[in-house]
C-alpha cells in the first residue's frame, strides 16, 4: 500500500523503516524541507493546513496516519472529506490534542487522574490553587509537549511568575503527584478489534523530555494499565497504536496523558519484541492481522538529545543498538537513541553508555 504520514519526523522514518519490508511505500507532508523521514520515501513540504498539498497527498496514497499530536484536526477533516482512511480516528487526535478534553475523557470512562482544574482567568487560577493547593502543575490546554507549556508552582511567587508566562492561554492546574514510578501502556488495536499489548515501560524523564525507558516482565502493574487503555481504545474505537503515560502510586495508576500514535517510550520494542510498534500501527492502519508482542528479553532505551556519542563507542557495547535519526544536533533536540539487550533480569543502561553521554 502507499501510506501517507502527516509529519516527517522519527517516528515516521522509523513507521517507513518497519513499512518497507511489507512491501509499503510512503509520502510524508511535513514543513520542513529536511524531516528526516524523507530518505524513505516522497516528501511533499508544506505546512500541515495546507489545501493544496492536503489534496495531493490524498491523491496519492491509500490511507493516512501522523506522527505527532499537533496536525490541525481542520487537515482531518479534509482528508476524510477527499474519501481517504485516517487512523488512528480523528477524534483521538482531537482529545490528546487539549489537555482538559483529554482529561475529561479519561475521567467519563473512569480511568483514574490526578485531580485538575480548569483555570482560563487569574480569579479561576487563585481558585484552583486553593482547591488543590501547592505544590501543583500549570499545564497548558494545548501544545505542550516534553515539558513545555507546564510551570511546577511551589510558592505564590512561582503563582504569579507563571501566570505572566502562560500570557492568556488556556490552561489546567493540576495536583502534583509524589509518583513512584512513571509507566507506559503501549497497545495496539486493529480494524477488527483485536487489541493487544506490550509489555509495560517504565520511564525517566529529565526537565520534562522522556531520558530512557526499562521494557518490563511480568509487572505488578500490567493487568491493570491494559484494562485502563482497553476502556480508551474501545471508547474510541481505535485503529493504531496508542500510548498511555500512567503515575503509579502504591497499587494505584493515574494516568497522565495518551499519545494516539507509536511513542517513544516503545523504541525498545524494535530490537524487543516479535513485532515493533511501528510495524504493528502499519499492519492495524493497513487492515492487516496484527503480529505478536511477545518480548525477547530485557531492554533498557536511551535517549540522545542534542548531541551523538561515537558511533564506535557505542556499537562496542555487548547488545547495544543505535539508531541516529539523521537530524541536524541542536541543544535539546532528539536525534537517535541507543537500545540495550541486557542480560540481567532488571535491566538497566550500562556505565559504559551512559559515560559517552
Ligand atoms: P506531561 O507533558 O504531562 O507528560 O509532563 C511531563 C512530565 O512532567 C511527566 O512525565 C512527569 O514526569 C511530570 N509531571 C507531569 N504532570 C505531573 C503531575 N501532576 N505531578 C507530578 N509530576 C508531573
Amino acid at each position: 500500500m502507499i501510506i501517507g504520514i502527516l509529519g516527517g519526523g522519527q517516528l515516521a522514518r522509523m513507521l517507513a523503516l518497519a513499512g518497507h519490508p511489507m512491501g509499503h511505500r510512503f509520502v510524508f507532508l511535513d514543513p520542513a524541507p529536511d524531516a528526516c523521514a524523507a530518505t524513505l520515501g516522497e516528501l511533499l513540504v508544506a505546512p500541515y493546513d495546507d489545501q493544496n498539498a492536503l489534496a495531493q497527498l490524498a491523491q496519492k496514497v491509500d490511507v493516512v496516519t501522523f506522527d505527532f499530536e499537533n496536525v490541525p484536526a481542520t487537515s482531518l477533516a479534509f482528508l476524510a472529506q477527499k474519501k481517504v482512511p485516517v487512523f488512528p480516528p480523528p477524534a483521538a487526535l482531537q482529545a490528546a490534542q487539549d489537555r482538559l478534553v483529554e482529561k475529561n475523557l479519561f475521567r467519563q470512562l473512569g480511568i483514574a487522574t490526578a485531580d485538575y482544574v480548569a483555570v482560563a482567568s487569574r480569579d479561576d487560577l487563585t481558585q484552583a490553587v486553593a482547591h488543590l493547593g501547592l505544590p501543583a502543575i500549570l499545564k497548558t490546554r494545548t501544545e505542550g509537549y516534553d515539558g513545555k507549556g507546564q510551570w511546577l508552582l511551589r510558592t505564590q511567587t512561582d503563582v504569579e511568575n507563571a501566570w505572566s508566562e502562560l500570557a492568556g492561554r488556556a490552561a489546567i492546574l493540576e495536583a502534583f503527584i509524589a509518583f513512584e514510578r512513571e509507566v507506559s501502556a503501549i497497545g495496539v488495536r486493529g480494524q477488527s478489534g483485536e487489541t493487544l499489548f506490550y509489555s509495560l515501560a517504565e520511564n525517566t524523564h529529565r526537565d520534562g523530555v522522556l531520558f530512557q525507558t526499562l521494557s518490563t516482565t511480568n509487572d505488578p502493574m500490567q493487568a491493570r494499565a491494559e484494562q485502563q487503555t482497553s476502556l480508551l481504545l474501545n471508547a474510541l474505537s481505535y485503529v493504531g497504536v496508542i500510548a498511555v503515560e500512567f503515575f503509579q502510586v502504591g497499587d494505584n495508576l493515574l494516568a497522565n496523558e495518551f499519545a494516539p500514535r507509536v511513542h517513544n517510550s516503545g523504541h525498545w520494542t524494535i530490537e524487543g519484541t516479535e513485532t515493533s510498534q511501528f510495524e504493528n500501527h502499519l499492519r492495524a492502519v493497513t487492515g492487516q492481522p496484527l503480529g505478536q508482542t511477545s518480548v525477547r528479553g530485557h531492554f533498557a532505551m536511551l535517549n540522545l538529545i542534542g548531541s551523538m556519542p561515537e558511533a564506535q563507542a557505542v556499537l562496542a557495547i555487548p547488545g547495544a543498538h543505535l539508531h541516529d535519526y539523521g537530524k541536524a544536533p541542536r541543544p535539546g533536540r532528539k536525534i537517535g537513541h541507543v537500545t540495550v539487550h541486557c542480560e540481567d533480569h532488571t535491566p538497566s543502561l550500562p556505565n559504559t553508555l551512559l559515560d559517552l553521554l
